[in-house]
């Protein structure tokens, strides 16, 4: 996989939408109060393009 997800957490609302789609890849963390990304290889681009496209405040991009 050539681009990796990069979600920036001081925008992310914690609403899981991410996690949903991928749970492979988005992990929410309960401590810190928002999403992470766990494993950049855990979905297929397209599935990852479809939890950015989900994700409300558009906090998802690709690095
Ligand atoms: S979809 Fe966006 S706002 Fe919701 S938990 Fe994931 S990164 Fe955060």
């Amino acid at each position: 996989m050539s681009r990796t997800p990069v979600i920036h957490e001081e925008d992310c609302i914690f609403c899981g939408a991410c996690a949903e789609v991928c749970p492979g890849v988005f992990v929410l963390n309960e401590s810190l109060g928002w999403a992470m990304v766990m494993h950049p290889e855990g979905a297929s681009e397209e599935k990852i393009q479809e939890a950015i496209d989900i994700c409300p405040v558009h906090c998802i991009d690709w690095e």
